[in-house]
């Protein structure tokens, strides 16, 4: 099983996509998160992306295919795995057709309208030491600038800044969006609702998966008694 996660930058796919992952046990493997740690390595790859990565421009299609290849071709995705960010364009998508066919495969857009992404993204701080994701009102109310999970500090995202948002979110319309006809006409297609609460989102998810996906329920199961 392939779990692609569709939807704009801040809509909530690593938090949903964190979500699936701890009811069903597939690995979320996130696009952007792995962009961000070769950066962070200053490796010939984090070196190549990461001025793109600023801008609110995509990165290659070469440089993104092999590095989810290599992901996706470990021990752990054997089984099926969620992908959060990745195809970005359908080329992208076109090309994972070739680099792991065979695999069923549902879609989840989760649908967010510009506004509230703005607002988001915005209020939106890293921890710099685990990498989960706060709000601003949340982290202004703790320790200040400290992650409650860990204690490290929260910083704002270099793309997270107002100007790069507007570009992400353009790529995102102008990029993106053809995916949505590419898997209507595949029928694996499935908007979400993204505005509520975590938890209603994630029902929404759940009631989708559960639904399609012959045996989730049962495999949700087996990964709780694990
Ligand atoms: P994200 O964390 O998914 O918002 O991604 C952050 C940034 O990483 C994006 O704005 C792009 O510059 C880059 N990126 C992530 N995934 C892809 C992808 N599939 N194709 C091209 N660039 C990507």
């Amino acid at each position: 099983m392939r779990i692609i996660l569709l939807g704009p930058p801040g809509c909530g796919k690593g938090t949903q996509g964190d979500l699936i992952q701890g009811k069903y046990g597939f690995p979320r493997i996130s696009s952007g998160d792995l962009l961000r740690d070769s950066v962070q390595r200053g490796t010939p790859l984090g070196l190549q992306a990461e001025a793109f990565m600023n801008q609110g421009e995509l990165v290659s299609d070469d440089v993104v295919v092999g590095m989810i290849q290599e992901r996706i071709g470990r021990e752990d995705c054997q089984g099926g795995f969620i992908l959060d960010g990745f195809p970005r364009t359908v080329h992208q998508a076109e090309r994972l057709l070739e680099i792991d066919h065979g695999r069923d495969e549902i879609v989840l857009d989760i649908r967010v309208d510009d506004q509230a992404i703005i607002e988001r993204l915005s209020a939106r701080r890293i921890c710099s030491g685990c990498g989960s994701i706060h709000t601003l009102r949340e982290a202004a109310a703790k320790e200040p600038g400290a992650c409650h999970a860990c204690g490290g500090s929260l910083i704002q995202r270099d793309d997270d800044k107002s100007e790069v948002i507007q570009r992400r979110l353009k790529v995102y319309r102008t990029q993106t969006t053809p995916l949505e006809k590419y898997y209507r006409e595949k029928n694996v297609y499935h908007a979400v609702e993204g505005q509520g609460r975590i938890e209603e989102i994630f029902a929404r998810i759940e009631a989708v998966l559960e639904r399609s996906v012959p045996g989730l329920a049962l495999k949700a199961e087996a990964s709780a008694k694990r």
